[in-house]
């Protein structure tokens, strides 16, 4: 692969802070203050900011109203942004609520919940390590690809109550696919022993906070520890855990804010030899 080095390639960023900055739900905004700049806030949370004066952030699918950004400037001024939250668009299904698949009256089960809280427990414990390298500052290139199967933050609605939403991106593809880095990453978990939801997975770190997780893998490529450049192969697409068919979910989060992979992507490839899916 071409930049296929561990030094992230920088994409293209704007060279002016807009006023107000406008971020949508789910984006992983990714900007520039002037150079010298330091003590990047958000609400007054600090914010990794590079040398060079790069930050993201992660903007909540459900987070409204404003915020605010600032900064000291190389001659020591504080300045400030107003960031503004657009509201995303969200594919909704609203379902009558006898069809919601959890019964209410179920008894408890200790042995699975226990199992469960280990699961959520590595995963939180993967989430929690990232290197300072700004793996995240490549432009991401397509893990896999195939028919977009399901679409970030998309959600059911049964009666009146809300399921959790869709929090990646699933693209299907035939069972044994490679799936590929779509940027350079330490790897902080690849469990081949199946995680009740989440089947075969990979949680890769890109830095400074941004973690990619596959799911549903049939086979796993990479170990805990190994650093893969962009576009190195990873796993195999498959569909364990809680799945239908085969395909890859994909899921980005910033300091645990689930954001939408697909904004970040360039026209999907098509592939020599990819089935097409439909
Ligand atoms: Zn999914």
């Amino acid at each position: 692969m071409a930049g296929a080095g561990i030094v992230a390639a920088a994409s293209p960023l704007p060279l002016v802070v807009a006023d107000p900055l406008v971020a949508r739900q789910g984006e992983l905004l990714r900007g520039l203050v002037p150079a010298g700049s330091r003590a990047l806030t958000l609400d007054d949370a600090p914010v990794t900011l590079t040398a060079d004066g790069r930050y993201m952030l992660g903007i909540d699918r459900d987070a409204t109203g404003d915020h605010q950004l600032a900064w000291v400037t190389q001659d020591g001024r504080s300045a400030r942004r107003r960031l503004t939250i657009t509201p995303g668009t969200w594919e909704i299904d609203h379902l009558p609520a006898r069809l919601v698949n959890q019964n209410p009256n179920a008894a408890p089960n200790p042995a699975w919940e226990a199992l469960r809280t280990a699961e959520t427990t590595a995963i939180k414990a993967a989430r929690a390590e990232t290197t300072p390298w700004p793996f995240w500052q490549a432009a991401l290139v397509w893990p896999a690809t195939g028919r977009i199967s399901g679409v970030f933050g998309s959600q059911r609605i049964y009666g009146d109550r809300p399921a959790a939403y869709h929090a990646g991106l699933d693209i299907a593809a035939p069972h044994g696919t490679i799936v590929k880095a779509p940027i350079p990453g330490i790897v902080r978990l690849a469990s081949d022993g199946p995680f009740s939801l989440e089947g075969n997975i990979i949680i890769l770190d890109h830095g400074q906070g941004l973690h990619s997780a596959f799911l549903h893998l049939s086979r796993i490529l990479v170990k805990p520890g190994d650093i893969v450049a962009q576009g190195q192969d990873i796993g195999r697409i498959g569909t364990t855990g809680r799945s239908t068919g085969p395909h890859l979910h994909w899921g980005l989060t910033w300091r645990g804010v689930k954001v939408d992979p697909l904004p970040l992507l360039p026209a999907m490839p098509t592939a020599e030899g990819q089935t097409a899916y439909d």
